[in-house]
């Protein structure tokens, strides 16, 4: 059965170009970068050439990219560095809807003393920028904003609430895991201190993320040991990965513009025959600033795993809002933060697109999609009666 691929927010697939780059760095040039000898020098050069495209991607400069083991390492990093370079301040900035590496964290600092404010959204997904202000305060260590959500795609103001941050002295970290590659990015222009990214985000493999720190920022590593990464992160690097996401970087900046586009078109489409087709459905976060290549759908009274497997029939991948926690479905965190009703949180799933994605697949999910949603409101009591499946708690 084909695959229809369109959970590229949870992973992408690595593309022949950065395949066809790592390769040789598995089995003929596996010298280790750090060697002596000339075998592994031209490894630890190739290593040097990533870093200048992953720098140049992110309007950065090459000193400034630490290579990482993923994007939770990434955030996890920021994050204790800046609380352990600022010993006196024990209050961090974030968001409600934040991804679990950082939320996790923070939740884990709370317990160790740290106060946490996380900024509540809007209905649409939106920070309250008054409200951000206020929040900051001279005991304020970080603020962590992510610049693009990963369920609804949409984008918080992170260069404004930088710029914010820095008039206060205060650092600021954004998880731009899935802006990058899909927004444009350039570090030159803002306040922002330190960015994540990951690799298998933007067609690059699993297990290679990046840290920017900005030159004179003060930073204590995560990972202790070797002298790699100018003693910024300790281990012996993933070269071939490195490799990869150096490549990757280099095709997004090239294609990103033209590709975005040709996404946007697709997701657009796909959005606008499931909205008028489906009735009671609707889309989750705000329209306008959003990822191109990302779309959160409700339809009311149906459950979204039940989606998911039956969309997994036609070979469809999708991703849905809820978790299975404690033995019941709950919707995502992201969505109660939204506050979106129960009856519609229940029934949303995530269709996020590539560039590999064509237009037959979209008309194939426009196809499959509306009789699957049919069919489960026709076992569902509560569609017909219309009453809440239960109450919010
Ligand atoms: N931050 C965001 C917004 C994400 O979407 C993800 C992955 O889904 C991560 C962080 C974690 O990245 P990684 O899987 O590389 O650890």
């Amino acid at each position: 059965m084909k695959v229809v691929y369109l959970d590229n927010n949870a992973t992408t697939m690595v593309s022949a170009e950065v395949l066809e780059e790592m390769m040789p760095y598995f089995h003929m040039y596996y010298g280790n970068p750090s060697s002596m000898h000339a075998f592994g020098g031209q490894v630890g050069r190739k290593i040097q050439e990533a870093r200048e495209k992953t720098a140049a991607f992110l309007g950065a400069s090459p000193e400034e990219i630490i290579f990482t083991s993923c994007g939770t390492e990434s955030d996890n990093a920021a994050i204790r560095s800046a609380v352990s370079t600022n010993p006196e301040k024990r209050h961090i900035v974030t968001s409600r809807v934040e991804h679990p590496a950082i939320k996790a964290l923070c939740a884990n600092l709370a317990t160790q003393g740290y106060r946490v404010t996380e900024l509540p959204v809007d209905k649409n997904g939106l920070l309250d920028m008054d409200q951000y202000e206020k929040s900051l305060t001279p005991d304020t260590a970080i603020v962590s904003l992510m610049w693009a959500n990963n369920e609804t795609g949409v984008i918080f103001p992170v260069e404004t609430a930088a710029r914010i941050a820095r008039e206060r002295n205060i650092l600021f970290h954004t998880d731009a895991v899935q802006a990058a590659g899909k927004l444009p990015i350039n570090m030159t222009h803002n306040a922002i201190d330190m960015l994540s990214l990951s690799g298998h985000k933007l067609h690059a493999p699993k297990g290679i993320g990046v840290l920017y720190i900005r030159r004179g920022t003060k930073f204590t590593p995560f990972m202790i040991g070797g002298h790699q990464e100018k003693g910024r992160r300790g281990g012996t690097e993933n070269t071939p990965s490195i490799i990869g996401l150096g490549r990757a970087c280099e095709l997004a900046a090239k294609n990103m513009s033209a590709e975005m586009t040709k996404v946007k078109l697709l997701r657009d489409k796909l959005e606008t025959a499931l909205l008028s087709r489906i009735k009671s459905s609707r889309v989750n976060g705000d329209i306008q600033n959003r990822l191109p290549n990302t779309t959160n759908i409700s339809f009311e009274f149906v459950e979204g795993e039940g989606i998911l497997l039956l969309l997994d029939e036609h070979g469809i991948c999708a991703s849905s809002g809820s978790a299975c926690t404690s033995g019941s479905l709950q919707p995502s965190h992201v969505l109660r933060a939204m506050g979106v009703p129960f009856t519609m949180a229940h029934g949303s799933i995530r269709l996020s697109l590539s560039i590999y994605n064509t237009e037959s697949e979209i008309d194939f999910v426009i196809e499959k999609l509306p009789p699957i949603i049919d069919r489960l409101r026709s076992m569902s009591p509560y569609w017909h009666s219309g009453q809440e499946i239960c109450t919010v708690q």
